[in-house]
């Protein structure tokens, strides 16, 4: 395999003709949406040979392993060297085929129906993955965020710090995240018989290469190991994190009382988040016994099973977080009554909807609905509930906790989180031992043992899996 890398100049571009060039210039930039306008020219072009795990069709075995054709570099986009991406449990349907479970899976946005007449990503060639960690190779000549030779999180967000949403504090809700359908897809490479290679997202991850545009690169100024980066900067454990700390929702307070519910990679990130923010008291509950068991060793100060507590849940949140008393006259509040003071002052929910049968323990509802209602009622009057996950179906909620109970939910989008503000601390939480990323990143598998790695994180045998490249 050719791993070398082609640079070629603007005179060899005007000498073997603009065509290429023109095609990779088009890219995101000519896209007829809020994707900006045309590219002023390519500058820095590679042909780079890459490996790169292609998605395409129905069914299981979608995804094979190819060497392809990187495209000419152009405009904002933004060539990476992979080292690193979690294998995020909310792309395997994507990945692997369609689910065993009755039901389907959760309805993430690539999966969403595509307009008539538009484009089916099935019938494209794509790149999946959640983005991750690499080194940037070459970028288009509007490119200010990185250099060649940074070091980079593809972020599993944008922040384009202009459109109506990041003008207003709220990168987690950038609309660059609107224009991700089949059709706002641009092809990166092409395969050996033609056929052009788009990415799931604009960033990809399952390759030796991702190419976005710079709304998605975050700088990491960092000389950490390559595994612990591709775990802090995946999308769940930026996700758990920001639901925990950013103060774009309700970050956790000193000395407060915090619930997890669901402790994948996301939950156990937000355990660590609330005992970074100095939570006193951190309830993790999850149906895996490894899972509370790695929960209570990243933080948690307490481990519910469901599948126990069944529908003593709430009650039991209820009385571990009478603190300091339920002497009301005294500082205290009730765990019981028609209007209970107790309950977790945050409560985060990252449970979610089985999209494969577990090989571990099962939890009480596949569907997450369940969770997400117990989430809602287990915080305390007064207190705020970041909720995280894919959940199949409708909540319902008793009406009047709902409409005066005095609880604030907050749709956790990335958990909240600004990437350029929040991946570069979330590093930093890694750097400083604060964020222990290596008790998380449970399986680390190569390029090639990739859907092995895949298959152990949707049957949930690991708590994550982490691909290096
Ligand atoms: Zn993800
Ligand atoms: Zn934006």
């Amino acid at each position: 395999m050719n791993r070398k890398k082609n640079i070629i100049t603007r005179r060899d571009l005007l000498e073997k003709g603009m065509a290429a060039a023109t095609i990779g210039a088009t890219g995101l930039l000519s896209a007829p949406s809020v994707l900006g306008k045309a590219a002023q020219g390519p500058a820095v072009v590679t042909r780079r040979r890459f490996r790169a795990w292609i998605s395409r069709g129905n069914g299981q075995g979608r995804t094979t392993l190819h060497e392809v054709t990187l495209r000419p570099i152009a405009g904002r986009q933004v060539a990476v060297r992979t080292e690193a991406t979690n294998l995020c449990y909310s792309n395997a349907t994507a990945v692997l085929g369609q689910p065993a479970i009755a039901g389907g899976p959760a309805p993430a946005p690539s999966a969403l129906a595509p307009p008539q007449g538009a484009r089916r990503m099935n019938d494209m060639a794509v790149i999946q993955g959640h983005g991750g960690v690499g080194i940037v190779e070459a970028v288009g000549p509007e490119v200010r965020r990185v250099r060649v030779g940074d070091r980079v999180c593809v972020s599993g967000t944008p922040q384009c710090g202009a459109c109506y949403r990041c003008l207003r504090g709220r990168s987690d809700m950038c609309q660059f995240l609107s224009a991700i359908g089949a059709d706002d897809l641009n092809p990166i490479a092409d395969m050996n018989d033609g056929t052009p290679v788009f990415e799931n997202s604009h960033i990809g991850g399952l390759a030796e290469m991702m190419v976005t545009t710079e709304e998605w690169v975050v700088p990491i100024f960092t000389t950490a190991n390559p595994v612990e980066l591709g775990m802090v900067c995946s999308c769940v454990s930026v996700a758990g994190l920001a639901s925990a700390i950013s103060d774009n929702l309700a970050p956790v307070e000193p000395s407060s009382a915090v619930a997890v519910v669901g402790c994948g990679p996301l939950g156990l990130s937000a355990v660590q988040g609330a005992r970074i923010a100095g939570a006193s008291t951190i309830i993790a509950i999850d149906p895996i016994r490894v899972r509370r068991e790695l929960a209570l060793r990243v933080g948690a100060t307490q481990a519910l099973d469901p599948n126990v507590e069944r529908d003593n849940l709430i009650q039991k949140v209820r009385t571990l977080t009478t603190w300091p008393t339920d002497r009301l006259w005294s500082g205290g509040r009730n765990p019981a009554g028609r209007r209970p003071g107790a309950g977790a002052d945050f409560v985060i929910e990252a449970a979610g909807a089985d999209m494969f049968p577990p090989k571990l323990e099962a939890g009480p509802d596949p569907s997450g609905i369940l969770p997400m209602q117990q989430a809602y009622q287990m915080c305390a009057l007064g207190g705020h509930l970041i909720t995280t996950s894919l959940a199949r179906g409708n909540v319902t909620l008793p009406a009047s906790l709902f409409s005066i109970g005095g609880v604030t939910h907050h749709g956790g989008q990335a958990g909240g989180a600004n990437p350029m503000r929040d991946i570069p601390r979330f590093v930093r939480l890694l750097e400083t031992g604060q964020y222990d990323a290596k008790a998380m990143a449970t399986l680390v598998v190569p390029i090639d043992r990739m859907l092995e790695g895949y298959e152990q994180a949707a049957y949930r045998t690991t708590v994550t899996a982490i691909m290096t490249a």
